[in-house]
Formats: C-alpha cells, structure tokens, sequence
C-alpha cells in the first residue's frame, strides 16, 4: 500500500495523504495551503474523512492548510511540539503515535532542519520533511536549526530504520519522488560516508540565500497557516485597552474584532452576513437580524452564482459588509468573493464560536457569542 503523493509546483513541496482502506480515516502530511481546493477533491474522490494535519516543521518556503482543512475537513491539527505551533491541537512528543482507522503514523523527532523537526513512521514507509531529502537534507542555517542535530537525526534516527523503508521528502527540485534509507546510506551526496564534521563543513558551506516567503509564510505557519498575526494581535481580551482593530487582509477589506463588527452592523454602517449553513445556525444559535447567505464553495463545484445574487440583494450601496461563520475561516473566502464583487467586504475574527484549533487568537477572541454581542438560540 502506498501513500498518495502530491506536488505543489510553486514550492517542489510534496504533500501525503494516508489513509485506512476500510474505514477511509485519513491523515495528511504537510499540506499547501494554494493546494486546498486539490487536496479537499483528493479526499472526495478517494471518499475519504480527514482525521488529522501533520506539520513535519513550520515551514519557511509555503504556508499550510492546517487550519482551513480543520474548518472545511473537520480535520484536527497536530504538529511538533517543538516548532511552536501553538494553534495546532495535538502537540507532537517523540514516540507519539497518531491513529486513523487501523492505521497508525509513528513519531520520530529529527532534529536539525529545525528544532522541533519531526519524520513520520507508516508501515515500511518514513516522511521525512526537510529532515533528509533525496541525495540531499534540509539547510540548517535558520530557524534554530543545527548541523550536528541534523547530522545525528540522520544517521542515527532515519538509518536506524530497516534499509528496506521507503523515504518520502518533503521536497524534491529534481522531479524525484522517493527512495530509500539503504538508497541514502549509500549515495547521499552529504552524509554516505561522511564524518560529522565533514557533514557541517559541508553546511556550513552552502551559503544559500533565504527562502522568498520566509517573512510570511513562518509567523502564518506558527498559527497552523491563519496569516492574521502580520499587523500584530488584536487588544480585544477584557482588560486589554477597548480599542477594537481592524487589520489589513489579503484580498479583501481586512479582518475585524467581533465587538467591532457589532458597533458597525448596530450603526447601520454594515450589512452582517451569516455565512454558516441553515443546519449550523438551527443547531448552536443565530444573530437576529443578520442576513443568512450560506457559503457552500467546494471544489469542483461552479462559482456560487446563488451567493453572489444574495449578497448583492443584500448590501444597499455604500455599505460595508461583515462576513461571519463558525470560526473565522469560511467568512475569509465569503470576504474575498464579496471583493470580487466590488463590495467593501470584511472577516469577523473567530467568527461566532471561536476557533479552537485553528486560530491566531485562540483564547484572546472567542469569538462572537463570548462577547455577549446579541444572539438566540432557535
Ligand atoms: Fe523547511
């Protein structure tokens, strides 16, 4: 049985999708987050559910899907406990096994690329992230990284591993896709052969230039792939200064603290669209008076022509709108939309519950319904 292998070509990141035959549980590993149309159709057509996201590492070259397939996919998140990803709900120790279905991945920390570096163990397979690449490793000159961490995690940890084990990179920039631990034993052009101190002479060598997105992609990585930390955390916590924040967004207007888009929608300065579906609302309670427009956009599924009509009706000229789901992430793509519709479209951070498992600001927001801002139940 082999893992399903998928390629962002943007970043040469390979992304793996596990899964047991029967009960169609599923993990994926290192998924990207322009890839999360691909990755949702890949579980559809497999007809799989996603239990779990794993993060070998914060990744500096692209940023993750983590959060958004725990809002689309139900997935929860678990990545290493050493790389700071606060967000993610399970926090990775060596030797921690994950299980889907009859299936387990097994937990190996590989120190080096960074810290908190971790591989993944399946059946006679091993992922190894930017620990050990094909013929290559990962670069150890950021990012807590370490060449003697890295040197050890190889020979000592990934060899250790039967020869027979099949290596899955993270990535490849050479069209490769897989090989070996007696593969790289014998012809990893960095450590066959090589002493420890070879291997750092090596790295130390390398003088690589950073990675383009590392100033993004690693504080959104922090928070599981949620890219509202780059203007700072919003005060909104009791105690903190009452200041309610509006924060610059990409491809759309920005996001908005729930008290903040409350005082807007009360002032008759916004129109507030609910974009949960008629299910969710009935089930954990609604906000009289806002304007129920579901956001049912799925992969493979045309442009919503339903939702874009709605909106419109919706919205008189003028008028800011306040986009509003579950958790904050949903109301992202609805703002991006209504943009694209010409409207000044924003995303109520947290949206009504608070997220959890997903969020820049779990704990610090809550979402709506914690702020007492009006709501009913049905
Ligand atoms: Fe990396």
């Amino acid at each position: 049985m082999q893992p399903i292998q998928l390629f962002d070509v943007s970043s040469s990141t390979y992304t793996y999708v596990l899964f047991d035959e029967t009960t169609r549980d599923a993990l994926i590993i290192d998924p990207v987050d322009e890839q999360l149309e691909r990755d949702l159709a890949t579980l559809r057509q497999y007809g799989l559910k996603l239990l779990w996201t794993v993060e070998t590492h914060a990744h500096a070259d692209h940023i993750t899907s983590a959060a958004q397939l725990a809002e689309h996919a139900g997935a929860r998140t678990a990545a290493p406990s050493g790389c700071g990803i606060t967000t993610a709900a399970k926090q990775l120790v060596h030797g921690d096994v994950l299980n889907f279905g009859k299936e387990s991945l097994r937990t190996l920390h590989t120190p080096g690329h960074t810290a908190g570096s971790m591989s993944f163990v399946w059946r006679e397979h091993v992922f190894t992230g930017d620990t050990l690449l094909i013929g290559g490793c990962g670069r150890t000159d950021f990012q807590s990284g370490s060449a003697t961490a890295l040197y050890d995690s190889i020979t000592q940890v990934l060899f250790a591993l039967p020869d027979t084990t099949t290596v899955w990179p993270g990535h490849d920039y050479q069209g490769r896709t897989h090989s070996s631990i007696a593969g790289e034993k014998s012809g990893n052009a960095r450590v066959a052969g090589k002493t420890r101190e070879e291997f750092i002479a090596i790295m130390d060598a390398l003088n690589l230039p950073p990675p383009k997105r590392i100033d993004e992609a690693v504080p959104a990585n922090l928070h599981s792939g949620i890219r509202h930390d780059a203007h700072g955390e919003p005060q909104c916590g009791a105690g903190a200064a009452q200041q309610p924040q509006v924060q610059a967004a990409q491809g759309y207007a920005g996001d908005v603290a729930p008290q903040l888009a409350c005082a807007w929608w009360q002032s008759g300065d916004a129109v507030l669209v609910d974009v949960r579906s008629d299910a969710e609302r009935e089930w954990v309670g609604f906000i009289p008076d806002a304007v129920p427009i579901a956001w049912k956009q799925w992969p493979g599924m045309a442009m919503n022509a339903d939702f874009d009509q709605a909106l419109k009706a919706a919205v008189p000229a003028g008028k800011k709108v306040v986009m509003l789901c579950r958790s904050g992430v949903r109301s992202i793509a609805a703002a991006r939309r209504a943009t694209e519709l010409g409207l000044e479209a924003y995303n109520v951070l947290e949206g009504f519950e608070g997220n959890p498992d997903g969020s820049a600001h779990r704990g610090q927001l809550g979402g709506w319904r914690k702020h007492g801002l009006p709501w009913r139940q049905n």
